[in-house]
């Protein structure tokens, strides 16, 4: 059974975004993954009695960049807290958080979900933290390693208001807060590596209900599509237990991927379990407002200003501006299109990238940054349609070319000679040769068969080796037909 009309749904999420920084968050070991195990420390990730944090300028520059993009209010006076638990990967055993007074409250970003309309969603808060280690159980029977690399690795966690209220929400609202982290260059926004995490919070209650339902919280889920389908699961599993007369527990649980499902991995602790305190290793972090400045204006066009703008300068449809604008590099690969396919329609070349471009890379599961199709080329590919060099038809076969061998259109055009015949003379030669072998079909075109048209132009097209210009053959056929 589904959320239905008695129930509705209430989702928080809690997002981990590892920082793209140089080094660790409070030592300078450099913050970098796949190294061999323990060989990224130095005894302040090991936890050693004595050791002293530093914090990382870098770190707070980018909390401060992030605080700014959603839309949040940068306090100037933050601090970091303890939070206090035991874990073999946590060899201090506390982590540095923030608690009571983060660097970013009442934050927002507007989503556009595919089951309803534009909606704002609320930050709550973004703070900075240390991840910890971790534990690794392959290879060693009734033991475990316990790998310190990560240790150190500077987090930005991102709490939400409970504001999303099904699975399509969730999902619109972590596709744009992951593409925002990618223009801002603070996080690579990695699901499946684990360098930007989400726990989702779920609830039901009844509709008219204005209390919360008791929640749980979903962890172990990397991937987008993984944080709908449990989402899906645990709305059904609580409503399912409400209608038996049941309560929900208010709990930690696990999705499992492959069995569809979650499951519960331990009762939810409470933030007094922690023993939260002032870190008293480290000063309050004390922020002077031209700083903020400073970093706001080095804040990049974001993706919703980027859409509107798309829109607005190159006439895109909502659906070409927003598959444009959701990840920057994809954006900049079609603005320099444009640029080399000038004075083309933008509105072509968008419909290359979008259409051609993404289905090859798709297939070939090749990001944009590794097209062999450089930008430069498929702009200058939809030039020379434009100019009428070469026809769209061709042009794609040009495009298959450039997919396996990369290049440059016009010298594939010559080299394959494939240029266009514009040329009326030598076109009119194929149309009168054609019209001439199928006096039958044009018997029957002019009894009012017109859709003979087709086969004509087709026919025409075969003998000149698709590069007569279909408009000059359309024009000659209609022509003569008609006499
Ligand atoms: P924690 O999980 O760390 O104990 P919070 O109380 O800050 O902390 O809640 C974390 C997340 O859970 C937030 O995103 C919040 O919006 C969400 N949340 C809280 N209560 C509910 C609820 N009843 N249903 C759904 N989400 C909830
Ligand atoms: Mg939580
Ligand atoms: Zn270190």
């Amino acid at each position: 059974m589904n959320a239905d009309s008695r129930f509705e749904t209430v989702i928080g999420l809690e997002i981990h975004t590892q920082l793209r920084t140089r080094s660790k968050i409070f030592c300078g070991c450099p913050n970098q993954f796949g190294s061999q195990p323990n060989t990224q420390i130095c005894p302040v990730c090991a936890a050693f009695p004595g050791v002293l944090p530093v914090l990382n300028r870098e770190v707070l520059n980018m909390a401060i960049k992030t605080g700014l993009a959603l839309n949040g209010q940068i306090r100037l006076r933050n601090e970091f807290s303890r939070k206090n638990y035991f874990y073999p990967d946590l060899p201090a055993g506390y982590q540095i958080s923030q608690f009571e007074l983060p660097i970013v409250e009442h934050g927002e970003l507007m989503i556009e979900p595919e089951d309803g309309p534009r909606k704002r969603i609320g930050i709550t808060r973004i703070h900075m933290e240390v991840d910890a280690g971790k534990n690794l159980h392959e290879g060693i029977i009734g033991a475990s390693w316990v790998d310190l690399n990560r240790t150190g690795t500077p987090l930005l966690e991102i709490v939400t208001e409970p504001d999303l209220r099904s699975a399509a929400e969730t999902g619109a609202f972590l596709k744009k807060l992951r593409a925002i982290v990618r223009y801002l260059e603070v996080c690579d926004g990695n699901m499946e590596e684990g360098s930007f995490r989400c726990d989702a919070n779920v609830s039901v209650r009844r509709w008219g209900e204005t209390k919360l339902g008791t929640r749980a919280e979903i962890k172990n889920l990397n991937s987008i599509r993984n944080v709908m389908r449990a989402i899906e699961f645990e709305v059904d599993r609580q409503i399912d237990r409400i209608e038996n007369g049941e309560k929900v527990i208010q709990e930690t649980r696990l999705w499992d991927a492959n069995q569809n499902l979650t499951r519960s991995m331990r009762g939810k602790e409470e933030a007094h379990d922690y023993r939260y305190f002032p870190e008293p290793d480290l000063p309050p972090v004390l922020l002077d407002p031209a700083r903020i400045e400073t970093i706001r204006a080095t804040l990049p066009e974001l993706p919703d200003q980027k859409f509107l703008r798309f829109q607005d300068q190159y006439g895109l449809s909502d659906y070409d501006a927003g598959v444009l604008t959701a990840n920057r590099e994809l954006a900049e690969y079609f603005e320099s299109a444009v640029r080399a396919a000038l004075p083309a329609d933008p509105k072509v070349v968008a419909n290359w990238v979008t259409g051609e471009l993404l289905a090859f890379l798709n297939k070939e599961g090749l990001e944009i940054s590794q097209s062999p199709v450089q930008a430069s080329a498929l702009g200058a590919l939809t030039g020379m349609i434009h100019k009428a060099v070469i026809s769209g038809k061709i042009a794609k076969t040009v495009f298959a070319h450039m997919c396996v061998h990369g290049g440059e259109p016009q010298q594939i055009v010559l080299e394959k000679g494939l240029t266009q015949v514009t040329d009326q003379g030598a076109i009119e030669a194929e149309v009168e040769r054609i019209l001439g072998a199928h006096a039958d079909k044009i018997a029957q075109y002019r009894a009012g068969k017109t859709q003979l048209l087709g086969f004509f132009v087709g026919e025409v097209m075969k003998a000149t080796r698709g590069k007569a210009n279909p408009g000059v053959v359309n024009e000659l056929l209609i022509n003569k037909l008609s006499t």
